[in-house]
Formats: C-alpha cells, sequence, structure tokens
C-alpha cells in the first residue's frame, strides 16, 4: 500500500523545530515560555493554518489547530504531543508527535477528506517539567489537575514563577481554568512518541503499541546517621549513613527483580553531607524512582526499602523518613483504539508490537477525559533524553501514517 505521508515534509518539520534551541552544538534546549517556544510555535501555528485548520492557543499555551466535523457537536478525535525538551536533550522527544498531528493535517488538507467528527491537532508545553518541576502541564491543564497554587509557587532555577513566565510569554494565568476540556468533548486522544528504549530495535519491530503506561512513585529518603572522623572512629562505633542509604538503594534494586511485571527501580539521585572524603557520612538524601505495570508490585518495593530503614535504625545513631514526592497509577491505553491502530499497521505492512511504556506521557494523564491511542517508533541505540536522539525519518513516517489511517477511522465513526 502507498503512504500518503510525505518523507520530506516530515524531515523539513522536524529539521526545522531543531533550530530552535537555546543550546546549538550541546543537544537541544527547548524551556516552556522561552524565546525559542516563541519561535517554534509561531512555526507550527504557521504549518497548521496552511493545512487549513482553525488555530488558537489556549490559556495554558496548548497551540490546537481543529478540523470541523461534519457534526461539530460530536466528541472530537484528538492527536499531538508536545514540543518543549530536557536540557541538552534530542530533537524527536516530542516533536515527532507534533509533526505527526502537523503531517495528518496535511494529508486530510490535501485530499479534501472531512469526518463525522472534529478533529483536533495539538502541541503542547511543558511535558518534561524541565523549566518549572512539575510536568505534563499542558495535559494536566486539559483535564484539571492544575492549580492556581502550582502557577504561583513552582519556580524556575532564576525564581520565576510559571504564571509569571505564563505573563511575560503573552498568556493570562489568571485565565488558566479556561484550559480545561468538558466532559465528553474529546472522544479519542493519540499520542505518537519516540520508545526511548531499546526494544523495537532490538525485536526489528517497526512499531510499538503501548497497552500500558507504568505507574510511577518517587520516593526521597532522608537518612540522618553521624559525622565523625573517618580515621578515629571505630567502624563498630559509627552510625554511618551512607552504608545503611546504600544498603536501602540494593534492597529497593532487588525487590524490583523479586517483583517482575516490568518493575524497575532506580537511585539516580543522592547527596552526602557534610561531603567531605575525611568524615562518615551524616546525612544522605537520595531519591528513588519505582516504576511498573502493577501498582502492587511498586508497593513491594517501598515495602522492602522501609524494612531495611527500620532496620538499619537499630543502629540507635540512625533515623529516617521518606517523603512520597510523586505519584501516578498504572494507566491502560484503550482496547479498541489499540485494535485500530494494530489494524492500520496491518494494512500498511507495518510490523507491530503491543508493549509497556516505562516513561509517563501526555497520553496518560489526557486518559481522565478520553480514550487514549499511544504508538512508540524505534530510538536508535534506545537513546533519549541525550543528543544522540535518534529515530530514522523512514521509520517516523511509518509511524506518521499508522496514526494519520487511526485518526481518520476514528474520526468517520
Ligand atoms: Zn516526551
Amino acid at each position: 500500500m502507498s503512504m500518503r505521508t510525505n518523507l520530506e515534509r516530515i524531515q523539513r518539520d522536524i529539521e526545522a523545530l531543531s533550530a530552535f534551541n537555546s543550546t546549538p552544538g550541546a543537544g537541544l534546549t527547548r524551556f516552556s515560555f522561552s524565546e525559542e517556544h516563541k519561535k517554534a510555535q509561531d512555526y507550527i501555528v504557521k504549518q497548521m493554518e496552511e493545512a487549513g485548520l482553525q488555530v488558537r492557543i489556549d490559556p495554558c499555551g496548548t497551540i490546537i489547530g481543529r478540523l470541523e466535523g461534519e457534526d461539530p457537536s460530536a466528541p472530537s478525535v484528538m492527536t499531538g504531543s508536545h514540543f518543549d525538551s530536557v536540557r541538552n536533550g534530542g530533537n524527536f522527544d516530542g516533536p515527532a508527535g507534533v509533526i505527526t498531528a502537523l503531517e495528518t493535517a496535511r494529508v486530510f488538507h490535501e485530499n479534501g477528506l472531512k469526518f463525522r467528527r472534529p478533529v483536533e491537532f495539538i502541541a503542547m508545553v511543558e511535558e518534561e517539567g524541565a523549566r518549572f518541576g512539575g510536568g505534563l502541564f499542558a495535559s494536566r491543564a486539559m483535564t484539571g489537575r492544575l492549580t492556581a497554587q502550582e502557577l504561583a509557587t513552582f519556580r524556575d532555577g532564576d525564581g520565576i514563577s510559571t504564571g509569571e513566565a505564563m505573563k511575560a510569554f503573552g498568556l493570562d494565568p489568571d485565565r488558566f481554568q479556561e484550559a480545561v476540556r468538558k466532559p465528553g468533548e474529546i472522544q479519542n486522544f493519540i499520542e505518537l512518541h519516540i520508545e526511548q528504549g531499546p526494544i523495537l530495535e532490538a525485536e526489528q519491530k517497526q512499531l510499538g503499541i503501548v497497552e500500558t503506561i507504568v505507574g510511577i512513585r518517587e520516593l526521597e529518603v532522608t537518612i540522618h546517621g553521624r559525622p565523625d572522623h573517618a580515621g578515629t572512629t571505630p567502624m563498630n562505633m559509627r552510625a554511618d549513613s551512607f552504608l545503611a542509604a546504600a544498603r536501602t538503594a540494593l534492597a529497593a534494586t532487588e525487590a524490583a527483580v523479586q517483583a517482575g511485571e516490568g518493575t524497575v527501580a532506580t537511585v539516580g539521585k543522592a547527596q552526602v553531607l557534610p561531603g567531605s572524603f575525611n568524615i562518615v557520612a551524616g546525612t544522605v538524601t537520595f531519591f528513588v524512582d519505582i516504576r511498573s505495570r502493577n501498582k502492587a508490585c511498586i508497593d513491594q518495593v517501598e515495602k522492602a526499602i522501609r524494612e531495611t530503614l527500620q532496620k538499619e535504625a537499630e543502629n540507635p545513631g540512625i533515623t529516617w523518613e521518606i517523603r512520597v514526592m510523586m505519584e501516578t497509577d498504572p494507566v491502560e491505553t484503550d482496547r479498541e483504539v489499540c485494535r485500530i491502530l494494530e489494524e492500520s499497521a496491518g494494512e500498511l505492512g507495518i510490523t507491530s508490537k503491543r508493549m509497556l511504556s516505562g516513561a509517563g506521557h501526555d497520553a496518560m494523564i489526557m486518559a481522565d477525559i478520553a480514550k487514549i491511542g499511544l504508538v512508540f517508533v524505534p530510538s536508535k541505540g534506545g537513546r533519549s533524553h541525550c543528543p544522540e536522539e535518534w529515530t530514522d525519518y523512514d521509520q517516523l513516517q511509518k509511524g506518521v501514517e499508522v496514526v494519520c489511517a487511526a485518526v481518520e477511522k476514528l474520526a468517520k465513526a
């Protein structure tokens, strides 16, 4: 079957968006409500207008291009992703799904296609949380999860609050609730994203169809010990918080392996105080990131962490506390949407695989209000959030083609 999408346009979009970058030569950095964001927004708006869409920007910065339906009141089919980035990231995380929306709109436009349902093509901001720390901003705004308190208190590295940055960008943070979409307005949200992992490449599949997005729990663990002289304090008379932290990290990762079901646990950030080579560690703060398709497995890992800490605290010099920094439940994608995506791939001769998403995406938030689908295209070497992040353009095109076909089917229904 011949493709309706256009490889040159897909490549041009990715390259054009890649140029709106505050760290050229050191990967892509495009923070929300920045100068680069503005330039990328202008580019996306122009592409949407040229594809015949009615374009608006909601109060939280989401760009929405609408292809009106024959029944304008019918719940819409929505597709898109985010166009902000992490610091020194790559060109595909987010934009792959945004250009999927742009190219789908162009295919519909040049073929004069119109459907019973409206189709909404969207580009979202601050998904990564790289500037303000919250993340999944646009989808939380649309689903009513965003709060005025967050706009006032979440700040970037320069102390600028989210609300202040929005205002400076020309948005009105006081109207953030107008971004909330009414129940029944959106029937489907379909997101294409790069896999950001090695599975599709290793199994030589062209497309991943996500069945479950993992639940995530971020724990901040603080262990207080006693800073002592590293030379004069005998081993059996220490309260070494670093050793307690190391054993806890080990217990967490072992518990993740035991739990199975795709469970992973990671300690990627730690601070040791006072932080000197010749002082026994006094206080250690570290973060444990736990993910699984099954919430009970996440509970199991946390239980192992707490049991280990309790044992460590048998040393009277050791105390500990845990703060849950962030928590999301596993989210299932819509079974019928999965079937339509798989069927569309099959009709196009594109190989696909049902899989788990180990990363969070806007789609999992949109599941609050819509039946979601999430499609992965392969990431070269599994690399992501780094300058080496890459997906071959013809592989990306296959994903775009499948999303385009599935959106058409859903919009006709
Ligand atoms: Zn992303």
